[in-house]
């Protein structure tokens, strides 16, 4: 098998492998957007290329959203990015102060750098990780007492598809991406995993039981599929 990278300006990198047992052309992507393409052993590279460009819109579907980082975008609900340049770093820091996420890069790169977007995510991460430590686990608890639902505890993590999920132990998790969404809706997510305390499916029963504690979990449902696990920019 031989392959050649290339980088599409559009969807990004695509690798085009040469396959001996290939009749035909067979194209996938993958969770994080990577593009590959196998094609029969005789057939040119650029044919292969082609073929993805073909099938362009498809594939832009199929990636996850491109997020990139431009300067004073708000992160969270309380900080703000700014990149500055600098001639004395010889490669991206990002620190965090006061509600700024700054992140200083050298002079010889641009914002749009991997590296430099790269020190970017790993600021707005950190961010959201504290605000969703702090302010998820208050909410959490103060709901859980309300709704006399008392729960083990709770995680905070970086998930790609979920809001949160609860265990038979009533061991909680809360996606840190959660911490960025209307109040009303972090509120939905929790009542939903509090409710998971008591009733572990999604039957019938689990949604007459939320619907007590969130009388309007069935709107509030349907808002939250407006919105995506991931850094939302402000
Ligand atoms: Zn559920």
């Amino acid at each position: 098998m031989s392959l050649k990278a290339f980088n599409l300006d559009s969807i990004g990198s695509v690798t085009v492998y040469k396959r001996r047992n290939n009749r035909r052309i067979n194209l996938s992507v993958n969770a994080h957007g990577t593009v590959r393409v196998s094609i029969p052993a005789w057939m040119p590279y650029q044919t292969g290329l082609n073929f993805v460009r073909s099938k362009e819109s498809w594939i832009l579907k199929q990636q996850p959203p491109k997020q990139v980082f431009t300067n004073a975008q708000a992160i969270g609900k309380a900080h703000k990015l700014a990149f500055v340049s600098s001639p004395l770093i010889e490669k991206p820091k990002v620190t965090v102060k006061d509600g700024l996420i700054l992140v200083k890069y050298p002079n010889q790169q641009s914002v749009n750098n991997p590296e430099v977007q790269a020190a970017a995510l790993k600021g707005a991460l950190k961010v959201l990780r504290s605000q969703a430590e702090l302010q998820l686990l208050k909410r959490l608890d103060l709901i859980a007492q309300q709704t006399g639902l008392p729960y083990q505890s709770l995680k905070i993590k970086r998930l790609r598809r979920r809001w949160g999920s609860c265990d038979r132990e009533k061991n909680i998790v809360l996606n840190l991406y959660l911490v960025q969404l209307p109040d009303e809706l972090i509120d939905y997510v929790i009542c939903h995993e509090l409710t998971h305390t008591q009733v572990l499916n999604h039957g019938a029963d689990f949604w007459s039981s939320l619907k007590q504690i969130s009388p309007k979990a069935a709107e509030l449902k349907i808002r939250l599929r407006q919105y995506s696990p991931a850094i939302i920019f402000y």
